[in-house]
């Protein structure tokens, strides 16, 4: 079986904060996983570098905008490589690949009549001189009068058209924008009505995307797919490829999600293998990202390949709901957040990823808290799990000079760690991720009782047959437990791999090979409560 994972791509005009983190991770822990279980796996991302906001930016700090994506660009990479994140590739949207794929995609959708020419009255600023893309057009919702912004209202998720907000004003200066009329394509959404709304049926009958991702395609199904502008004015991006269009850009809406595509094409021509093994009915996709993304994979990207003829459309859509800071909203504009690169200084990556797992917001918000984060890493990652393996390996070099007893291992043991293994895979196939990783802990939480219930210090000096039971069962609870943990814990299962001298394995159970144990250090550190009020003041003191 294939499987291809697009992770949501990242705009490289600030840093990473836990919230890109906490949508982003699936992507990592199916990737991990399905390697494991020896399926062919393409997991792709790459820098959003193109849009306005790069070239506001750039404008303000009086450099290029290239200078502000490779900034950008290069701090990704150094985050998702110390996260661990395992993209086949990562590659950015301001690549001469890119640009030359995604052209082609434009046109082949404009040979068949999917995208056509528009004259169009669009929003323009006379202050600065320039047609305003939608996300610079900022309002109030004519639906929901909140304040709004030009494309969606992330109050109440309608898609807009930015004549259509109340009050507008242009972002960059504040000034009301005028109109002007001005040729555009257009993407004939309208036209695949039909076509997408049985196939959000087949996901929905089928379980296969979130439920916010389900009621959200569905309400614009029911409202009626509207065609959209897939042109722009805009200073950088994927020229338009039309004699007399040069100028214009093509839109995020079509570029960025084509990017998926054109990530793939890259990983065939850098590694001489053949995507197209990645792009038919055979194989099982999955594209993870944010709520705010849905419909840019439960519509339009499913609409371009359906125009396209390419297969398969998004078969799984993992769609987070939002996490947030010390129970407020994120605000990357108060800089009330804990961005990526900072909090990597200070904490393993795997902390990080079993609290945005076991705390992940997979059908409704979750809340990062540092009391909560340095809680679950002291109770159970060092707690529960890291003391299993520690009090285990140490008890053995004591007591038996490292050398791990070898002996049958117990039925029920061997049990549980079957079952383990089917219901935490067909839970991460499933991506509920959360639960997986519950049951995973629940085995941590046996194995610990199952030591103390044995009392190994107890049996090694009345009956060292029991105790080396014990301790073989004990062992292959770790080595299994280690293997479990690999999608969702990699640095610390690597270290017991590395211990255990564990190598390649598929998904289900394996007996630890004779070993003698050496070096035995503790999987996790403990983190001194008081790191609490030091990490909240400093939270409280970068906030604006
Ligand atoms: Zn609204
Ligand atoms: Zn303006």
């Amino acid at each position: 079986m294939s499987i291809f994972i697009g992770g949501a791509w990242a705009y490289a005009n600030g840093s990473l904060h836990l919230g890109h983190i906490s949508s982003l991770l699936p992507g990592d822990i199916l990737a991990r996983y399905y390697r494991l279980k020896r399926e062919q796996v393409l997991y792709v991302s790459g820098s959003d570098c193109n849009g306005t906001p790069i070239t506001i930016r750039a404008k303000q700090e009086g450099v290029s905008p290239k200078v502000i994506t490779d900034r950008f660009h290069q701090e990704f990479v150094d985050c998702f490589t110390k996260l661990g994140f395992t993209y086949d590739t990562y590659t950015r949207t301001d690549t001469d690949h890119h640009h030359k794929i995604v052209q082609e995609i434009f046109l082949q959708l404009l040979d068949k009549g999917l995208i056509y020419k528009k004259e169009i009255e669009q929003t323009y600023c006379e202050t600065c001189s320039q047609f305003l893309p939608e996300r610079y057009v900022e309002g109030i919702c004519p639906v929901c009068k909140e304040p709004s912004r030009g494309d969606q209202c992330d109050h109440c998720s309608t898609i807009l058209e930015p004549l259509e907000l109340l009050n507008s004003r242009c972002k960059i200066c504040g000034h009301p924008p005028t109109t002007r009329f001005t040729e555009h394509f257009y993407f004939s959404l309208s036209s695949l009505q039909d076509q997408l709304e049985n196939y959000v049926q087949h996901a929905e009958n089928n379980k296969l995307w979130r439920d916010n991702a389900i009621s959200l395609s569905k309400r614009y199904l029911k409202e009626g797919l509207q065609d959209r502008a897939v042109s722009r004015d805009l200073p950088i991006g994927v020229s338009v490829p039309v004699a007399g269009f040069e100028e214009k850009k093509i839109y995020v809406w079509i570029e960025a999600v084509s990017g998926y595509y054109t990530a793939s094409k890259l990983w065939a021509k850098e590694t001489g293998k053949d995507d197209s093994s990645f792009w038919n009915s055979a194989v099982t996709s999955y594209y993870v990202h944010g709520k705010d993304n849905i419909p840019f994979h439960s519509i339009i990207w499913p609409g371009i390949l359906a125009g396209l003829g390419k297969e398969p459309l998004p078969t799984h859509i993992v769609s987070n709901e939002y996490l947030t800071l010390e129970k407020k909203k994120l605000s990357t504009s108060k800089n009330w957040a804990v961005w990526v690169p900072d909090i990597l200084e200070r904490y393993d990556p795997d902390s990080i990823r079993y609290f945005l797992t076991i705390n992940a917001p997979e059908s409704r918000d979750a809340d990062f808290s540092w009391k909560e984060f340095i809680y679950s890493h002291n109770s159970e990652l060092l707690g529960a799990y890291g003391n299993f393996v520690n009090r285990t390996l140490k008890f053995i070099t004591k007591s038996f000079d490292g050398v791990i007893p070898e002996r049958a291992i117990s039925p029920a043991i061997q049990d549980k760690v079957q079952s383990l293994y089917e219901e935490t895979g067909c839970l991460i196939e499933a991506a509920s991720f959360k639960q997986a990783l519950e049951r995973v802990f629940e085995l941590v939480r046996f194995s610990n009782k199952y030591f103390d219930e044995q009392q190994p210090w107890k049996q090694v000096k009345e009956e060292s047959e029991s105790c080396g039971q014990t301790l073989a069962d004990c062992v292959y609870l770790i080595a299994n437990l280690a293997h479990i943990l690999t999608p969702f814990l990699p640095f610390s299962s690597e270290k017991v791999k590395n211990l255990l001298k564990i190598s390649e394995t598929s998904w289900k159970p394996f007996l630890v090979k004779p070993t003698v144990l050496s070096n035995v250090e503790p999987l996790f550190e403990r983190i001194d409560p008081t790191r609490i009020e030091e990490e909240l003041e400093r939270l409280n003191k970068q906030t604006v």
